[in-house]
């Protein structure tokens, strides 16, 4: 069940931290909303620094559980300042048991061994991933909640545990969403297109920054609508369902990225952020005479 914590602090000042959710399986997204501080909070969880945005008074935070986080409960730590004073907040986040799946699957063999140059070309792909993750330190570029980029089925969730082949095995890093080759995929959230790449592994990639440390990954397209640079609408068209790269058939992979983490994107589209999150389009009045 998904539910927000809420430390109120002061109630005269109206100062509040607010944890979503209040408990957490690993691999999934956490935000951090500060409400009241008049100076940009610091903190920490489970002694990972938190990074804060400023947006009109209310400061966000995301942060993650890391996929091999064990049972139990991480302590959160925020100050922030009400009234011209530091304050400490602090609070837990609970740590549910991981509920990973164990999955056999039989690929292509060139994706069990593959060649000089197809390592090669791996080689050049991450080179690629790690440049669109490398974006400057910004604040939310949406407004609403993230949308699922497809109105399909879940066919395989994040976390699962794949033995490929009876060999090689590894974790699958996004949620498989159903779909057929020519189906449309739609943005999570605004953003800006920081990649759109043909790649080895995970096809033809597209890649949003939406600020804020976070990424949304679309996987194994058949056809790209966007390009890099582009800025997106929530909802625009991205490309079409295809199965390029390392697949069994059609389908989108849909992936999220927080602060150099892939996280469960499924738990990425459970935050709600306040409203307002982003900075207005309208452009200020000017005063009249
Ligand atoms: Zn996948």
């Amino acid at each position: 069940m998904f539910t927000a914590l809420t430390l109120t602090l002061l109630a005269q000042t109206g100062a509040s931290v607010e944890l979503q959710p209040g408990s957490a399986h690993p691999g999934e997204a956490v935000l951090i909303v500060v409400r009241g501080s008049t100076r940009e909070p610091s903190g920490s969880l489970g002694g990972d620094p938190l990074d804060f945005f400023d947006y009109h008074g209310t400061y966000l935070a995301l942060a993650s559980l890391r996929v091999d986080q064990v049972e139990g409960s991480l302590p959160l730590a925020v100050r922030l300042v009400t009234q011209g004073r530091e304050q400490d907040v602090g609070g837990q986040l609970d740590v549910l048991p991981p509920d990973f799946r164990h999955r056999t699957l039989t690929v292509a063999p060139r994706f069990i061994s593959p060649s000089k140059a197809q390592q090669r070309q791996m080689k050049e792909d991450q080179r690629a991933f790690d440049e669109a993750f490398d974006q400057d330190r910004v604040g939310p570029m949406f407004d609403d909640d993230f949308e699922w980029p497809r109105p399909a089925e879940v066919t395989a969730p994040f976390g699962d545990i794949r033995l490929y082949n009876g060999k090689k095995t590894n974790q699958h890093f996004g949620t498989d969403i159903d779909g057929s080759t020519g189906d449309p995929i739609f943005a999570s959230n605004e953003g800006e297109v920081v990649m759109q790449r043909p790649c080895y592994g995970s096809g033809n990639t597209v890649v949003l920054f939406h600020g804020l440390g976070l990424f949304t990954a679309y996987f194994h397209l058949s056809r790209f609508d966007v390009k890099v640079g582009d800025h997106v609408d929530q909802g625009q068209r991205l490309g079409l369902v295809g199965m390029t790269g390392r697949v069994t058939g059609p389908h989108l992979h849909f992936g999220a990225k927080i602060h150099g983490r892939w996280v469960n994107a499924e738990s990425v589209l459970r935050l709600h952020f306040p409203p307002g999150t982003a900075p207005s389009e309208t452009p200020s009045l000017t005063p009249g005479l």
